[in-house]
């Protein structure tokens, strides 16, 4: 039996009940894949015992999600491109001597959006400036997005990201604070909410944008998982656009972790059944 492992600051619910633990062991008892996958509290000091112990144990692989993204790299034995990009891992891969570090969120983004778009030469405007948005930017920077527009609440956050992008890649990026009501100008190709604006419990918080200017040439995306349909995706679908949910994003992360860890590539219909199922529940 292999065992993985998702190293998390903390978690509110039983690992029974985890979204992301349910939605990987479907994909492996879909597959007959005789392996686990478990989720790990770990506090930060404590960090590099828990990598330590992972490859003691055997582990293939683990996640790791906030607060332990950055600081995970001081114990590891390298990274992804885009990982060096953008100083963040999420998905650990083992190797002959440790584990190398990769980012599957944005890898997983692209996935979703190459399904209905080919992002070579398109132009995004990305909301948001955390976590989410820099693994959106860089992975589609790398992937020939030609123009990035980040707005973002907080400046500096805003402007930390355009540098990196315009830094480490081809792409054009720029900065343009987030006052008031935000129109979403025409001709721009992708859309994207980066933001935690929307997550479950806070449905019904409004998302400040106007998408009157836009049509069917606009594809626009949604990182919130829960609920899939958001308000932010709804008033866009009003106006004609294309949609995409942050449930792709999320399946699509957890099947590029696997292929990394196992070489199997799953059935990520489902592993978004199973989520579904736990969201429509909750
Ligand atoms: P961060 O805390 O790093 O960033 C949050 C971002 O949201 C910041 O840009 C912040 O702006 C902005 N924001 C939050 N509240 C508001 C508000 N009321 N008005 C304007 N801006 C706001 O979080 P992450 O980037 O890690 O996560 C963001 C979202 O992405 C989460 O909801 C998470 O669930 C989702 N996510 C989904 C994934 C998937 O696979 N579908 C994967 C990873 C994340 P400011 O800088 O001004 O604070």
């Amino acid at each position: 039996m292999n065992f993985l492992a998702k190293l998390v600051g903390s978690f509110a619910q039983p690992a029974a009940e985890n979204p992301t633990v349910a939605m990987m062991e479907a994909a492996f008892r879909h597959h007959g894949m005789d392996w686990r996958y478990i989720n790990c509290e770990v506090p930060p000091q404590w960090l590099g015992d828990a990598v330590r112990g992972a490859w003691a144990m055997g582990w293939v692989g683990f996640n790791c999600s906030l607060p332990h993204k950055v600081a995970v790299i001081d114990h590891l034995v390298g990274l992804g491109e885009s990982a060096r990009i953008m100083r963040a891992v999420n998905c650990a891969v083992r190797q002959e001597d440790g584990f190398r570090g990769e980012n599957t969120d944005g890898k997983g983004f692209l996935q979703s959006l190459r399904e209905r778009i080919d992002p070579a030469g398109k132009t995004m405007l990305l909301f948001g400036a955390g976590g989410a948005a820099r693994a959106i930017a860089v992975e589609s920077a790398l992937a020939g997005v030609k123009a990035i527009v980040v707005v973002n609440r907080t400046p500096e956050r805003g402007h930390e990201l355009v540098r990196l992008v315009n830094e480490h890649t081809p792409a054009a990026a720029r900065f343009v604070p987030w006052e008031g009501i935000f129109g979403v100008p025409a001709g721009v190709d992708i859309v994207v909410n980066a933001t935690s604006i929307g997550l479950y419990p806070n449905v019904d918080e409004r998302f400040p944008v106007d998408f009157s200017a836009c049509g069917p040439q606009t594809i626009v995306a949604d990182v919130i998982p829960n609920p899939p349909r958001t308000r932010f995706l709804r008033m866009a679908a009003e106006r004609g656009c294309p949609t995409l949910d942050g449930l792709g994003m999320l399946v699509n992360q957890g099947v590029i972790s696997i292929r990394l860890w196992s070489g199997v590539s799953v059935d990520p219909g489902v592993m978004r059944a199973r989520l579904e199922e736990i969201f429509s529940a909750g």
